[in-house]
């Protein structure tokens, strides 16, 4: 596999008037090219922080990259100059947030942003620049690749005379029209019906195949990530604390907040309403000492208040790696 990302020892700060939360503690991922890669986590565990230090669009202050590397095809991100990073965001990188209001401009209509997205995008990495006809087409043309209907007439409307089902399809259009090597979505059907989130997602994963794209999906749901995704990442607190091929850590979760996350998917099967975690997130001013999910943890040891668990390697492939010392041999 050929590294398209990779993020290593990130460590991100927010300065806030009583301190700094130490919010990502070290991360590390790699997503290879054409690859699909999941993010799962609990709300607050640091995955939409490294999605926006990836894109370096994270307000600095408050925060502060305090530490790590982010390569993109071997360069850093965070060295590069304001100009180059520009330039990766036309063309190479993409995203799709959960909030497709706010994501989208209140005061252009869909064909203006469609417009700007795929005019800058056709004149990065050297492709050719598309004339006003040509842009218009290929924006009809995305539109109704995400089964978006009428996408003629959606062109002259605005963003808020769209059901939230069909800005976010608007969004999925503006982040594929760009063809981008790299398509990060962070929780994209979150604020959906739940009727339209499972089309939503497999139209998402068809056109990033068709595109031959790397996909990172984020969530904080396993069940979204287990039907789309090769591998998977699961991240606590700012740590990842588990990553396998996505069949292995269903058919063998081995850290505790993965086996917990399993166990919190609500069942339809009659067997009552799902436990849940106990506990939160820990405060990122003080977080706990050594690993940061130890007073969460039912197998908690002496040694876990101390030391911060390295990757031990667990299961049945060695590509399934597990923060815990439960896992040490
Ligand atoms: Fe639990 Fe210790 Fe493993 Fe952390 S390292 S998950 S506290 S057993």
């Amino acid at each position: 596999m050929t590294p398209l990302l990779e993020i290593k020892n990130l460590q991100v700060r927010f300065k806030i008037y009583e301190g700094e939360l130490k919010v990502l503690n070290g991360v590390d991922m790699v997503i290879g090219e054409g690859e699909k890669v999941g993010l799962v986590g609990e709300t607050g565990c640091g995955k939409t922080t490294t999605v926006k230090s990836v894109l370096r669009v994270l307000p600095t202050p408050p925060a502060r990259i305090s530490g790590g590397e982010i390569l993109y095809r071997g360069k850093d991100i965070l060295k590069m100059k304001p100009a180059q990073i520009r330039s990766l965001r036309k063309g190479e990188m993409s995203a799709i947030f959960q909030d497709p209001l706010a994501a989208l401009n209140p005061v252009f209509t869909v064909g203006h942003q469609l417009y700007d997205v795929i005019k800058y995008s056709s004149a990065s990495r050297g492709r050719k620049r598309l004339s006003k006809k040509e842009i218009r087409a290929r924006s009809i043309a995305v539109l109704k690749e995400t089964g978006m209907p009428d996408s003629e007439r959606i062109l002259s409307n605005y963003p808020i005379q769209l059901s939230g089902g069909m800005r976010q399809r608007v969004c999925i259009s503006e982040a594929l029209s760009a063809s981008a090597r790299l398509l990060m979505a962070d929780e994209p059907t979150t604020n959906l019906d739940v009727t339209i989130q499972a089309q939503i997602l497999r139209q998402l994963s068809e056109l990033v195949a068709k595109k031959k794209s790397s996909i990172l999906l984020i969530s904080h749901s396993l069940g979204v990530v287990r039907n789309l995704t090769e591998r998977v990442y699961i991240m606590y607190a700012g740590n990842m604390v588990e990553v396998a091929r996505t069949k292995d850590l269903f058919a063998d979760p081995l850290h505790p907040y993965t086996k917990a996350l399993l166990k919190s998917v609500p069942k339809l099967t009659g067997e009552g309403i799902s436990r849940g975690i106990r506990g939160r997130i820990p405060n990122y001013l003080n977080p706990p000492a050594g690993c940061r999910f130890h007073p969460r943890c039912d197998h908690m040891m002496p040694i876990c208040e101390k030391e911060r668990p390295a990757f031990f390697t667990g299961g049945d492939s060695d590509n399934h790696k597990v923060a815990c010392f439960l896992c040490r041999r």
